[in-house]
């Protein structure tokens, strides 16, 4: 029986506590459990009360956690002559932590770098500041560049709360959109993106490396993918929010026709990517797994690769089907009534279906 714990210090205090336990059999270690605890809840809750309510769901977490090392290591260690070893690791680069940030709009990502904070979407008017705060929970470090995935105001609102952001990038069509919107007249240019990019376009090396990408028209015509090359992981914004039929901005250039395309690009092009970050909340899904052997009890069940294939086949199949019922015939209405998508589309939430197979049938008829 061998437990191993190691516990991870940032700059203001525990950022993560990690435990394995392993069993010896036939000279091999097996792993028995996994368990790790991360200040994770913590950094998004945006007012003190559900903060430390956070914390205290957190610490019972691992309380648990610790009672059920023990456990197995009361049970076993008679037998098999236990060996406890325990390490305390501190970070001497706390720059390599990157963080989601529910709530407040759509899904923000921090990745605190050495010497700056990179932020990637800013959430909703008003909700800036509790961005700033969460970030100053884990660093010290300014919010110097921000990445907005497209124009919609729940992920750019927060942009206006953000002076010391100096770099501020989008596609060159959200910036455009942008320009026209409201909140971002008169003083609020000044949160306008200063930096646009059309297909490609890398940021920062090693470990923090960003590529962002670009394919085309899907949920407007300026959507990025952000994908952190070295943590195998992507933020795809709102070509992906969850599952769930997607909206389509026609008036922002999103395409009803192209979005499976789009998407069918992005996974045929990206690869190594393991973690799938999607635009809102409920695609992160927040709660956490009950299983205690599962990779990370106290991080937000994210999508995988695979789900994002699967939305990318969801949205082709979706289109097949409503251009199968135009070519019978069948009027709009008609067609989004009798849609009929494979089984494993069952849980997807549809309430936006019926304006997407309008938009398909705008769109082949303008051909
Ligand atoms: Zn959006």
């Amino acid at each position: 029986m061998l437990v191993r714990a190691v516990w991870v210090e940032g700059r203001k205090g525990p950022l993560a506590i990690y435990t394995r336990v392993t069993w010896r059999q036939g000279g091999a270690d097996r792993p028995v459990a996994r368990c790790s605890w991360m200040m994770w809840e913590e950094l998004v809750q945006r007012d003190h009360r559900s903060r430390r309510s956070a914390e205290f769901t957190a610490g019972l977490v691992y309380l648990v956690v610790i009672a059920l090392v023990v456990a197995l290591g009361l049970t076993t260690t008679a037998s098999s002559q236990g060996d406890r070893r325990t390490v305390r690791l501190r970070t001497l680069s706390p720059g390599d932590v990157l963080y989601v940030m529910l709530d407040g709009g759509g899904n923000s990502l921090a990745l605190i770098g050495d010497e700056q904070v990179v932020l990637i979407d800013t959430k909703s008017p008003g909700w800036g500041q509790s961005v700033v705060d969460a970030v100053n929970a884990v660093g010290d470090q300014p919010i110097g560049t921000v990445i907005n995935t497209h124009a919609h105001i729940d992920h750019t609102g927060g942009n206006l709360d953000l002076p010391a952001a100096t770099t501020i990038i989008a596609h060159e069509n959200a910036k455009a959109a942008m320009a026209k919107m409201p909140q971002f007249q008169g003083p609020g240019s000044r949160a306008l993106p200063n930096k646009t990019m059309t297909d490609r376009l890398s940021l920062l090396d090693g470990r923090d490396r960003i590529e962002l990408y670009y394919f085309g028209a899907a949920h407007t015509n300026g959507d990025l993918i952000v994908v952190f090359p070295a943590k195998r992981i992507a933020y795809v914004g709102d070509l992906f929010p969850s599952k769930a039929a997607p909206f389509i901005d026609t008036a922002n250039g999103g395409s009803a026709i192209a979005f499976p395309e789009t998407l069918a690009k992005a996974v045929s092009t990206i690869s190594g990517v393991t973690r799938v970050i999607t635009g809102h909340e409920e695609g992160v899904r927040a709660t956490r797994s009950a299983s205690p052997t599962s990779v990370d009890i106290s991080t937000p069940q994210t999508m995988t690769w695979a789900d994002l294939q699967e939305y990318a086949d969801f949205n082709r199949d979706f289109l097949d089907a409503v251009r199968a019922a135009k070519a019978a015939g069948k009027s709009a209405q008609d067609a989004a009534a009798s849609l009929k998508l494979a089984e494993r589309y069952a849980a997807y939430d549809m309430t936006q279906a019926s304006a997407n197979v309008q938009a398909i049938y705008r769109e082949l008829d303008a051909r």
